[in-house]
Order: C-alpha cells, then structure tokens, then sequence
C-alpha cells in the first residue's frame, strides 16, 4: 500500500491497522497484492488517500473455501456465544468510534458528524443482533395428530455474501454482519471500489475480535473492481444468500442471477422519496426536514428526499424559505463541524448530476437555486432546488445528487397518486397536524413504501426497526423487527411421541 498522506490521516489509519507493513493481510484469510491496483479518493480534495491492491490469482477460491469451513464451526456455537463475540466487536468499535467515523469522512466525504453517525449506526445494530442472540424464536403448533409435537426451529444459512454501496461504506456491513454473526452464519463482504480503506478497516476490526475469542474467521472481505468479484458471488452456489446494496441496475442484475441458482437474495436498492407538506403543517419542522433530507450528505443517500410535494395554500411560502435556507447551507469540507453538505464522491456523480439538469430543463423543469458545479479542487455542488411537475419523466428516477423536485398539489388524493406514481418505493413522509390526514397517509391506500414517516423526514432510519423498500427498491428488510429470518433457514419439525402412526388430514393406509 502506498500512503501519501498527511500526518493526522496517516495517525488515523495506523490507528485503525492499516499501513505498509500489513498491506497484504488484511482480510485474514488471504494475502495477496499480484491484482490491479485502485486508488482510494479523498472526494473533498480529488487527492489519493491510499492505492490498495485488489486480490488476483486464486485467492477467491481461497475466501469461500475458508469462509465455508468457518461456516462449519461458528454454526455449533451456541447462540449467545455468538452474541458475545458481536458484544466485544462493539466494544472495539466503540474505542475506535472516532478514527473509523474520520475515515469515513475522508473516503466518502460525509460530514463527520455523519461519519460519526454512521459507525454509531453499527454499534447500535451491534447491540440489538446481542439482543437478538437470545431470542431467534421459532413458534410452537398444535398438532392435529394425537400424542405429537410440532414446532419450527431456524438455523444458520451457510456462508453469505454481502455487497455493499460506497454511500454507507460501514454501516450497511454491519446492519447484514452484525445479524448474519449471531445467527450462525460466516460472510464474505465485497465492498465499494469507491471506499476500500474504511472496509480494511472494519475486517481487521472484525479479525482482532475473532482471533480473541479463538472464533474461526468468519468476517471475510474480498476487494474488487466495479463488478467481477461482485458477480462471482451471485453466480457462486456455494453462497446461499446474497444480500445487496446498491442501485436498481446492480440489484436487477443480481436478482436474477440468483434467482436463476434458486439462492435468496436479499435486495436494498434505490428510492425516490418523498415528503409531502399539507397546508396545516408545522413548516419550521417541515422545512429542517427537507432540508436534512435533501441536502444532507451531499444527496447521497438512498433515503435522500427527492421530490416535496406541497400543498397549494403553503407552496409559495414553503418555496422561498426553502430557497432562502438553501442560500445558507455551508458547502466544502466535511471534518469543519460548520459544513452541512460535502462532495459528491468522484467526478462521474458530477457529471451525472450536470447531465440530469440538462435533462431537467429539457423536460420543462426550472431551476430554482443551485445547478451548478463549484470551482476548486474536489467534487462539489450546489444543492439545487428545481419546479417540476408530474409529468416530466426525469422525476422518476433516482439521480444520486443534491437535487429536489418541487411539485402542488390541492388533495391529499392527488398527492398520495403522485406521491406513488414512481417505480421506486423506499421511504415516504407526511407533514401535517391533522390526524384524518396522517392516517390516510399510512394507510393501506395511502404511501407505497416500505418507509412511512409523520412529521419526520424521509432521511435517517432507527435500526429497531426493519429497514427496506417496495417495487423497484428490491423489497428487502434488514436491520430491525424479524429480519434476522433472512439470515436462517426455518425447519419445521413434527414429533410422534405415541404408539400409533396417525395420518394428517384422516388419510387411512393400512395394509
Ligand atoms: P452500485 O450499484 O454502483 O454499486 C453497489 C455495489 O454493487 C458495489 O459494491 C458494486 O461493486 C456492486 N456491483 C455493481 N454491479 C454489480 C453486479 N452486476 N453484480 C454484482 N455486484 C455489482 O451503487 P453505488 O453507486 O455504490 O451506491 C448508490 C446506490 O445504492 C443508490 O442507488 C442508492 O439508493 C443505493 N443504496 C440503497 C440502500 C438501501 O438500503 N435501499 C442503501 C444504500 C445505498
């Protein structure tokens, strides 16, 4: 690995494990630097921060064969050993909370109370897959045969392939690891090309927490180029799930790849979200909001509001505070706590950004702040405002920037069709004081996504929760609730303690 690096990034990271000497090891398993070599981009300088060296030659083969033998052992541990071993990786990431959340924001150019956020975001899923250690509940039936017992009992899966996005380099690894571990199951996490150095980080983290515990190494990570190592693992039979994060592109391609081998896939693709604002909402509350969501890392997340639609009687207003609040946002480097948006995180997220404007107006849309790209090293922009209407087929689709749509209504019927006419699904919200219409929002007739909010934004999920979206969002859950069902196979068990041999349904076979 080359580092050419300032002093305090080059602390960080030999904080954190990561330096010439160990630049081989680091996904445990296996040791190779004879790939092609990548370069990790600081997005808010354009700068190298490290060249790392993919994995060449068989070293694939080498991580699924070790991830499948650790898969062998860690399913006989019990439960909640497993669920220790996850409470000590808390533990270590709580001491290293502040250099990993850094690297975040340096890899990916979060703000780094965001960065900070986000390796939060994995202790608290930390902490509720320990809870969860204890209770991978299987229910208990009535037979209808005399003298039998029936129940369902879940166990481990097999080795797992987790791929994740550059947007949330860390946190996405741990809402699949941090489950996937205390349920039995080994993984192998190929991460972004656009975020390697946060992933070696978070494997090495993994492997010294392991390597305590004498565990068998089942936090394997595999580095590669935009797709190949990706879609060896979908095609791979010996993966019986692939949980995948990324844009709807990736997640149609994985999808079927999957399905076509009969594994599960478990899919976290884009969204297209939205909140909308009725005439009796609280506005300060709705304005924070929609800035949050909109703004706030730079666009970049796939909860990231999108489209604000408002109704009549307020849009006016709403509009020119909302440009005036745009006029205010501080835009440049993510480690001054006084920045509220960062970069986009390489030049082709610009250039997308400046071909979907072009697109914008040639749709009819206008520009109402914002659209351009700003001067100076680093890959930012303006967070731009834009009036649209339905009608315009751009708004249907995710461009992963800082731009919102703004679009009147006059019913609640005609924003919820709007609001539900994009093949995206993910999170949704509302913003009013009246309880007929928040209810109607969150009804079976009202949002079509996975996520529904009042009077809190589209951005920013609880990990209690399970966390996911409809349509073209790919209809996965993780984090919360029962999605640790995903990570197991279910087993449902009948036992004959009697002496006679009852059929169900009354079907008599007597000879
Ligand atoms: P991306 O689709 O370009 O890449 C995501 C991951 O998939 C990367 O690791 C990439 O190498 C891999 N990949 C790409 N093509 C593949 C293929 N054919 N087979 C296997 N793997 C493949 O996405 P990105 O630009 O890194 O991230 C942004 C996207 O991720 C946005 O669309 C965003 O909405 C989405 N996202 C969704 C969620 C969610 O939970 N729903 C969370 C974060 C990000």
């Amino acid at each position: 690995m080359t580092l050419t690096l300032d002093d305090q990034v080059q602390a960080t990271l030999r904080e954190l494990g990561i330096d010439d000497e160990n630049s081989g090891g680091f996904a445990g398993t296996w040791s190779a630097l004879e790939g092609t070599r990548i370069e990790s981009i600081n997005p808010a300088t354009g700068k190298t921060l490290a060249a790392v060296w993919l994995p060449g030659g068989d070293t694939y083969e080498k991580v699924v064969a070790s991830s499948a033998a650790a898969y062998e052992e860690w399913r006989t541990w019990t439960a909640p050993a497993r669920g220790e071993v996850v409470r000590q990786l808390c533990d270590e990431l709580r001491k290293h909370k502040d250099a990993l959340g850094h690297l975040v924001s340096l890899e990916v150019g979060k703000v780094l109370s965001e960065g900070l956020g986000e390796v939060q975001e994995m202790i608290d899923m930390g902490d509720l897959a320990v809870g969860m250690s204890r209770q991978l509940y299987g229910k208990t039936m009535h037979s209808e045969r005399p003298l039998h017992r029936m129940y369902e009992q879940w166990h481990p899966l097999g080795p797992v392939g987790i791929i994740t996005a550059f947007n949330f380099p860390v946190a996405v690894w741990a809402w699949n690891a941090m489950v996937a571990a205390v349920c039995g199951d080994s993984m192998i996490w190929k991460p972004s090309h656009l975020a390697p150095l946060t992933a070696i980080a978070v494997t090495k983290i993994g492997e010294r927490v392991l390597a305590a515990n004498d565990a068998p190494p089942i936090f394997n990570m595999l580095l590669g180029g935009r797709k190949e190592v990706g879609e060896r693992m979908t095609a791979d039979r010996r993966l019986p799930l692939i949980s995948a994060t990324g844009s709807t592109r990736m997640g149609k391609a994985v999808g079927q790849a999957v399905a076509d081998r009969f594994g599960r896939a478990l899919l976290e693709l884009g969204g297209n979200n939205a909140i909308v604002v009725m005439d009796d909402a609280d506005l300060d509350l709705a304005l924070r909001a929609v800035l949050f969501g909109a703004v706030g890392t730079a666009g970049q997340r796939c909860t990231s509001t999108r489209r604000l639609l408002l109704q009549r009687g307020i849009a006016a207003e709403f509009k020119a505070r909302l440009m005036e609040a745009y006029g205010s946002v501080r835009i440049g480097d993510p480690s001054d706590p006084k920045t509220l948006m960062g970069p986009l995180i390489d030049q082709s997220a610009v250039d997308n950004m400046m071909a979907a404007l072009v697109r914008i107006q040639s749709e009819g849309g206008v520009i109402l702040t914002g659209g351009k790209t700003i001067e100076g090293p680093g890959f930012f922009v303006q967070p731009t405002l834009v009036e649209a209407n339905a009608a315009m087929p751009v708004t249907c689709e995710e461009t992963f920037a800082p731009i919102l749509y703004t679009f009147e209504f006059d019913t609640l019927d005609e924003a919820i069709e709007v609001h539900n006419s994009v093949p995206q699904g993910l999170s949704s919200a509302i913003f009013t004081l009246n309880m007929r219409h928040a209810e109607r929002f969150l009804s079976a007739a009202g949002s079509d996504c996975g996520i529904a909010n009042v009077n809190i934004g589209t951005s920013g999920a609880e990990i209690g929760g399970a966390f996911g979206g409809e349509k073209e969002t790919g209809g996965g859950r993780e984090a919360g609730s029962d999605s640790w069902k995903i990570y197991m196979r279910r087993q449902t068990c009948t036992l004959n303690w009697g002496e006679e041999l009852p059929l169900a349904q009354g079907v008599e076979f007597e000879v």
